[in-house]
């Protein structure tokens, strides 16, 4: 019996509105979202809009044009519709790294700079260096839409912990054990392309490393 998680297609649905809304699509179906039931394994992600299906942006979606497909791509109960283009490299990614449940593929206002100038973005505050959990967010080497090769480079950008890569001259791919965390790390990976950017005119903005950010003191500690 497949089991399909109401709650996890609306809040596929819902993700659509919020890429618009936090400035992670420049419209259409630019961008995509996804997410894992940790408990069927089963991945819920943005559609592919088709003639059958037609989607003028991701303002539209409801939780009946979400796709639920399982690791090998193939479309899971009785829904005809398609995964978004992307699929390929949502499903490498969740393939690398076990313990991520949630992806946010982003074309930003901010970070799709550092992709277009394929440039890596040192952590320079201390929210994004914890939050994306690297003192770099490298960028892949550039690979086509909707390829295997893509999810293989951008797999290799992000590398066993970090939690966000820019993709060459394409966008950006943010992840967590949730789609809430994955949120989070694309708002937070913005703002440091904003602060890296502007940085970069007024001066030159210092990275900061896990060793400046030692370990956070205990309660005891802090109140003696
Ligand atoms: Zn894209």
């Amino acid at each position: 019996m497949i089991k399909i998680n109401q709650d996890l297609k609306n809040e596929v649905a819902q993700s659509g509105p919020l890429l618009i809304e936090k400035g992670l699509t420049p419209g259409r179906d630019f961008g995509d979202t996804s997410l894992r039931d940790p408990e069927t394994g089963f991945i819920y992600i943005l559609p592919r809009p088709s003639p059958r299906q037609p989607i003028c942006d991701w303002s539209q979606v409801t939780a009946d044009d979400v796709a639920v497909i399982n690791m090998n791509g193939e479309i899971v109960g009785d829904s005809n519709v398609l995964p978004t283009i992307e699929t390929p490299m949502h499903l490498r990614i969740y393939e690398a790294r076990p313990e991520v449940n949630g992806i946010v593929h982003s074309h930003g206002e901010w970070s799709s700079i550092f992709a277009a100038l394929r440039q890596n973005i040192p952590a320079v505050t201390l929210d994004a260096l914890e939050t994306i959990c690297t003192e770099e967010i490298r960028c892949s080497a550039y690979a086509q839409i909707a390829t295997k090769e893509l999810g293989d480079s951008v797999v290799e950008a992000l590398g066993k912990k970090s939690k966000a890569a820019l993709m060459a001259n394409h966008g950006a791919v943010c992840i967590g054990t949730s789609l809430n965390e994955a949120f989070l790390v694309a708002y937070l990976l913005e703002k440091l392309s904003m602060q890296v950017a502007f940085g970069n005119i007024l001066g030159k903005p210092i990275p900061i490393t896990w060793k400046d950010f030692g370990d956070a003191p205990t309660y005891e500690e802090m109140v003696p």
